[in-house]
């Protein structure tokens, strides 16, 4: 048995931005007897989650689920549409963004890396904002050969809890009428923050299990466009186990070409009904579910008179919150006295903002007693490491949780 009894009694809180809290349901729906893969009933499961996964991209397009985590799927995306040498133009908004870069490196891909320039409070400004499209636009302005295959941005950066507007990215790609591919991360944004791959024109959006979608970690998404799939018939970067092709083949009957993961589709089907059901509001409920819990947990930090990370708040993230401390402090020494003394797992700064920063996770399942539950555990740690605060965070958030019912959908909607 693993010891996982370091506190005995009690649940354990798991705040960080993702793997996210799974629902009993979901776990209990992983119990069932393994099946076979490739018989009848299978077929229906298949079918039944391809189905659910197009309606939580809003799409119709063909999604590919794959058994491997977030990381994997940004290498599917890559080595499906693009060959040895192309040009991408990325976007660094944190970690995530940078890791990416790093993968397009290692398979051979040219990379131009774009960032908004300078600091605030020790901390790149390329960090705290969003994708600022007047910088991919003129790249591309200035790119008359359209030798920029694909633009790659993620949308909700998972390292500091900034979200940026993918739409915006789509105008002006048609606006200076650059052919060049649109491939989105939302590994952490899907089922938590508005996303339509259709409507904003996206070519391939990456997913993952274990943020929004409420799973364990192992299961991943590609999302894909007509465009992407052109594509992809003569990229030439070597592709085996991600190729799409024979997936979509195989899935237009509900199965795969390889053993796929039986129990993370019983999961994802679970999931699937809880997120898309209408009575909670269906997508527009979880989005609106994640915001308010969002700005529960600001209204906390901000009674505290710390910073957070995001600085443009037209951009703040629904899944998480980045916490800033006084240069002074170690995050990480904070994070640890709330692990070991409060029992709760809260994000690390990740790369350039290390020790600098916390994070809260505000998705999966949890709801505003687990939140102010969280706060309360951040706002005892952060005193207990000798950090002043101006008042009661847990107060500020209990005020707004109070104040601001959850607003159900109407029965009409039903
Ligand atoms: C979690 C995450 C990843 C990495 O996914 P893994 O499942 O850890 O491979 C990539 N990008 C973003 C934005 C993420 O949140």
């Amino acid at each position: 048995m693993l010891n996982l009894d370091f506190h005995p009694t009690g649940r354990h809180f798991l705040q960080i931005p993702g793997p996210s809290p799974v629902p009993e349901r979901v776990l209990r729906a992983m119990s069932l007897p393994t099946i076979d893969h490739r018989g009848p009933e299978f077929g229906h499961l298949g079918l039944k989650v391809l189905r659910d996964i197009q309606q939580i991209f809003q799409t119709t397009q063909p999604v590919i689920i794959y058994p491997a985590s977030g990381t994997g799927a940004w290498e599917a995306a890559l080595c499906n549409v693009l060959s040895p040498g192309d040009e991408v133009l990325m976007y660094e908004t944190g970690h995530f963004a940078a890791l990416w870069h790093k993968m397009a490196s290692r398979l051979g891909i040219k990379t131009r890396v774009i960032a908004l320039e300078g600091t605030n409070d020790g901390i790149p400004n390329a960090w705290r904002n969003g994708v600022q499209v007047d910088l991919i636009a003129q790249h591309l302005r200035e790119d008359h050969k359209h030798a920029i295959k694909a633009v790659c941005v993620v949308h909700n950066e998972t390292s500091t809890g900034v979200t940026s507007n993918i739409h915006a990215v789509r105008q002006t790609l048609d606006e200076l009428k650059h052919p060049a591919l649109l491939m989105v991360d939302t590994i952490s944004g899907l089922a938590c923050a508005q996303y339509k791959h259709d409507a904003w024109g996206v070519d391939v959006s990456i997913s993952g299990s274990q943020k929004g979608l409420m799973l364990p970690p192992g299961m991943s998404f590609n999302a894909l466009s007509p465009k992407a799939i052109e594509a992809s018939k003569h990229a030439k970067l070597p592709k085996a186990f991600w190729a799409w092709d024979e997936i979509i083949e195989m899935n237009k009957t509900g199965y795969w070409p390889y053993t796929p993961n039986t129990h993370l589709l019983y999961a994802l089907s679970e999931a699937c009904d809880m997120i898309l059901d209408p009575h909670s509001g269906g997508l527009e409920g979880v989005f609106a579910r994640h915001k308010r819990s969002a700005e529960g947990v600001r209204s906390a930090v901000n009674a505290w008179g710390l910073s957070i990370q995001c600085a443009d708040a037209s951009v703040y993230s629904p899944v998480l919150t980045g916490v800033l401390l006084p240069k002074e402090f170690d995050a990480d020494a904070v994070r640890k006295t709330i692990y070991e003394r409060f029992d709760c797992s809260l994000g690390t700064g990740l790369g350039k903002i290390k020790g600098r920063m916390f994070r809260i996770g505000h998705l999966g399942d949890t709801n505003d007693l687990t939140l102010l539950g969280t706060l309360a555990g951040c706002e005892m740690g952060l005193k207990v490491c000798g950090i002043a605060l101006k008042a009661s965070g847990v107060q500020a958030a209990m005020d707004y949780f109070a104040s601001n019912p959850v607003t159900k959908p109407s029965a009409k909607n039903i």
